[in-house]
């Protein structure tokens, strides 16, 4: 299998950083995990052609990890797609999908479609609302889903393992440290783990890319996510190969992030950047 970082970036506007996104690629057809701003065009920029991509995953309903959904599914219609595509997530991504293809985009859809310039096939999605245990299979691979620590307003939020041919990817998504992904991340070949460090947080209460006083004063404490001493400590009780960090906060200290991170786990830490790959 491979892993391909699309976005490893956060909310705040990036141009080193896209929206958080990763393909895993087995047997030649890329599996996405969640589609955050930019990973459409991050996939053509890694070799994967969108056109190809059969299943997304979605972690959780946080725009930074959904927002490119329209535009993959609008872009890759438009240039040729004749399958209706497979989306999976938690509860809310059907409804998403119907919103956006039903509705927010229906008048193009209809334009395109009424003029007979453009197929609907290609435009159907096949949304499911998913939980816990295996979401989705092929004859190559497998993926399963645990409940995670995170979103939990009106839904839940879910992290990825991807198993094929005795190896194991898993994704955290966003989350707090939580028993699932100890769990689920069990002697993974490669975790990719979410951390929260911000060295300009940390000085300013305001993390990188955001007007001061944008964030409340208690940001650091309300929000779910892990620190970096959590992350390794996670890394090390699954038992995992290789642990990948994402969804970063900051470009500043990365070494001193990766130190942390050691800290609790002697195995191999890879401190993410897009267009980042790892085989396995
Ligand atoms: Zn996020
Ligand atoms: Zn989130």
């Amino acid at each position: 299998m491979r892993l391909v970082l699309l976005g490893t970036g956060v909310p705040s506007l990036s141009l080193r950083r896209h929206g958080a996104s990763q393909a895993v690629i087995v047997d030649g057809e890329a599996l996405v995990i969640d589609c955050g701003h930019g990973s459409t065009l991050q996939m053509m920029r890694a070799g994967i052609d969108p056109l190809h991509v059969r299943h997304v995953f979605l972690t959780h309903h946080h725009y930074d990890h959904t927002v490119d959904l329209a535009h993959f599914v609008l872009s890759t219609w438009i240039t040729g797609r004749d399958f209706p595509l497979k989306v999976y997530g938690p509860t809310g991504t059907e409804m998403m999908a119907e919103a956006l293809f039903d509705r927010a985009f229906s008048i193009d859809i209809r334009a395109r479609t009424s003029r007979g310039t453009q197929r609907r096939r290609g435009i159907q999605v096949k949304a499911q609302d998913i939980d816990e245990g295996e979401v989705a299979s092929a004859g190559a691979w497998r993926v399963s889903a645990v409940r995670v620590d995170h979103l939990a307003e009106g839904t839940f939020s879910v992290g990825y393992r991807v198993e094929s041919g005795g190896k194991a990817i898993v994704v955290s998504g966003d989350t707090r440290p939580c028993r699932g992904l100890v769990e689920l991340g069990r002697g993974a070949d490669i975790l990719v783990h979410e951390v929260f460090f911000s060295p300009e947080l940390e000085e300013s209460g305001v993390p990188a890319g955001r007007r001061p006083g944008s964030v409340s004063p208690d940001f650091a404490q309300k929000v779910r996510h892990t620190k970096p001493e959590e992350v390794g400590a996670i890394a090390r009780e699954a038992g995992v190969k290789r642990l990948v960090l994402s969804h970063l906060w900051s470009d500043r200290d990365l070494d001193q992030l990766r130190a942390l991170v050691k800290k609790q786990f002697d195995g191999e830490v890879v401190v993410g950047e897009d267009l980042m790959a790892f085989d396995c």
